[in-house]
């Protein structure tokens, strides 16, 4: 565990809160955006569940006091669902009433493909109430481009990423090439949509063409944003930056780290192999 933990180490800001904030100071200094995240997902006690929600508001108000963006990005299986609906709705809507009093907002994370349906039809719903909510869509998945258009039809603020989680083929494309290709068509339609986006990724072919669509459609940068993860291409985040991109990163903390780690370690076989080397060094 104390290896796979330095391995961790890399990807999250700390285990604590106070471990946190001087990383999310620290990366607004160069010029950065944030996105906070409390590690945690498949919570299944309605009184951790609702913890959780408490806690989310604590640290939106300590982002504020702290000078800081009031952004973080949240799991809905760390807030109830696995529990029932109306538990998590709740948790959440507390979390989104206090962040539209801080000018905050959050993101909802999608995770495994079960939760596909329920978490765009719970976002819908909070959307309506409270504008400040976002989430995110996998290109991985094959339902994703109508999930795209349903969402673009409300006007909600989506994160583009790949997707992490491993999905069988009746729902994602098994070849990577497939997701690079359909990433790089929403890609387009969603930065041509006039609603503000974050493109999450480190892949330097995407970013490119993100670049040249940009310029040859006159879409001024603050259109919308480019979005990574803490500790990942660090050097293509700061050049970003240094040419004028907007980019926000995604800054995970807590003590829940393990499941993150290993889906970090899955993305790229020399992170597995990284670890395996360092066992046998020991
Ligand atoms: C801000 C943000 C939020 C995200 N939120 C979600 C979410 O809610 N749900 C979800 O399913 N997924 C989420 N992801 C993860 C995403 O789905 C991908 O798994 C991850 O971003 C890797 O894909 P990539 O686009 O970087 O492309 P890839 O083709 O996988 O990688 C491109 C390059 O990036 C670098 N790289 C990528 N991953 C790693 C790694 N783990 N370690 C070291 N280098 C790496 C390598 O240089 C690689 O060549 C998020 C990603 C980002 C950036």
């Amino acid at each position: 565990m104390n290896l796979l933990f330095l391995f961790a180490r890399r990807f999250i800001a700390g285990q604590t809160l106070d471990e946190a904030l001087p990383v999310v100071e620290q990366l607004k200094e160069k010029g950065f955006g944030t996105t906070l995240d409390i590690l945690g997902e498949s919570v299944t006690n309605v009184s951790e569940a609702k913890a959780v929600a408490e806690e989310y508001c604590r640290v939106l108000r300590t982002l504020k006091e702290r000078g800081l963006e009031a952004n973080m990005s949240l799991k809905l299986t760390q807030l109830g669902l696995d529990i029932s609906d109306n538990l998590c709705f709740d948790n959440v809507a507390k979390i989104l009433i206090q962040a539209a009093k801080l000018g905050g907002f959050i993101r909802v994370d999608m995770e495994g493909s079960p939760y596909t349906q329920r978490t765009l039809d719970m976002v819908k719903r909070w959307h309506s109430i409270y504008p400040n909510v976002g989430t995110v869509v996998q290109a991985m998945l094959k339902r994703t481009p109508q999930d795209v258009e349903d969402l673009l039809e409300e006007k909600i603020g989506i994160r583009l990423c790949k997707g992490a989680y491993k999905e069988p083929e009746a729902v994602a494309f098994p070849d990577k090439r497939d997701v690079d290709s359909q990433y790089a068509q929403l890609m387009e339609r969603l930065i041509a949509s006039g609603i503000y986006h974050g493109i999450a990724t480190h892949d330097e072919k995407i970013i490119d063409a993100v670049k040249k669509y940009a310029a040859q459609y006159n879409i001024s940068r603050d259109k919308f944003e480019f979005q990574m993860l803490l500790g990942i291409r660090r050097d293509l985040q700061e050049q970003l930056v240094k040419d004028g991109w907007r980019v926000r990163l995604y800054v995970p903390y807590g003590n829940s780290w393990l499941p993150y780690t290993i889906r970090r370690m899955r993305e790229r076989k020399e992170n597995f192999w990284f670890v395996v080397k360092n066992f046998f060094r020991r």
